[in-house]
């Protein structure tokens, strides 16, 4: 048996010059909780080129979905932004990650902080009903350096907010929050800044970080999780991961090599 399923390409849509997603079929077999990731690539060679992605669809969803950047001299995507309808991508049989709800303690306000393609995995948890039946108000923070690079999230809420299922669930429960670094937007600033200064409570209306009530997923670069990391530790959060639940859980939107 392969290790991979062989998956035919759906849809692909272009967001910039560094962003595309696309729609793929998905197996019967292949089981995912939101937030987790799986290997996916494409057969270079004879051989398969595989890289980790998120699954960006929830797994209520019959087909797959995935958010991902463009590197120009990057093994895999320099050859997968040029995929079509109708091509083959493969599909890695197992998902695994540490961005699920069980890893967090019981909490109320679910803070999902991302960067860039670190947005995936949320897209595929704001989709979870189960989600919103854990938490009172779930604020997914989306940061960009340009306001280009928000219109895939900013489609995904929109199409959400008028969903039958999930538009009630969504102005109930979600607030979005997408900032930007380098243009002028409404929201502008890094995640770290906007959560120690407050200016992201203040900006939604809500009172400030609290170790009781707040749990927190985050994926994005490096650098940014690291920050992260040090600023939550320093206010007592601890990390939880799939042995032990914690204040919040990290997963890398990709790693530097
Ligand atoms: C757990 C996990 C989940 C991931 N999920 C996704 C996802 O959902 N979507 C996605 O596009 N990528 C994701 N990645 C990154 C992905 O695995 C690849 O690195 C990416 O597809 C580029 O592959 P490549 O072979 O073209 O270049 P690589 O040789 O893999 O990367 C080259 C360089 O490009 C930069 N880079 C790579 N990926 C990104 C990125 N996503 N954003 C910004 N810079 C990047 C880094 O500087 C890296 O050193 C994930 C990585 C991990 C570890």
């Amino acid at each position: 048996m392969s290790a991979f399923h062989r998956e035919k390409v759906l849809s692909v849509q272009h967001w910039t010059d560094t962003l595309f997603s696309f729609r793929a079929t998905r197996n019967s077999g292949f089981r995912f909780q939101n937030g987790q990731f799986a290997m996916i690539g494409l057969e270079v060679d004879g051989r398969p080129l595989m890289r980790a992605y998120s699954m960006a669809s929830a797994n209520h969803e019959d087909e797959l979905e995935f958010f991902s950047i463009k590197v120009a001299d990057g093994p895999l995507t320099s050859r997968l932004q040029r995929i079509k309808e109708g091509d083959t991508i493969l599909v890695g049989r197992k998902a695994t990650g540490t961005l699920i709800a069980d890893n967090l303690i019981p909490g109320k306000r679910l803070l999902l902080l991302s960067t860039g393609t670190g947005l995936a995995p949320f897209a595929s948890l704001i989709k979870d009903p189960e989600v919103y039946e854990q938490f009172e108000t779930i604020v997914l923070v989306h940061g960009c350096r340009q306001v280009s690079e928000l219109a895939y999230g900013e489609e995904l809420v929109a199409k959400l907010r008028d969903d039958e299922l999930f538009g009630p669930l969504l102005t109930e429960k979600l607030v979005y929050y997408p900032t930007v670094t380098r243009e002028p937007f409404r929201n502008r600033g890094r995640i770290t800044d906007l959560i120690t200064s407050k200016q992201l409570f203040d900006d939604i209306g809500q009172s400030p970080l609290d170790i009781e009530t707040d749990r927190v997923m985050m994926c994005g670069s490096p650098a940014m999780l690291e920050e992260l990391r040090q600023m939550f530790e320093a206010r007592g959060f601890a990390e939880g991961n799939n042995s032990e639940p914690g204040h919040f859980v990290i997963e890398k939107a990709f790693v530097e090599r």
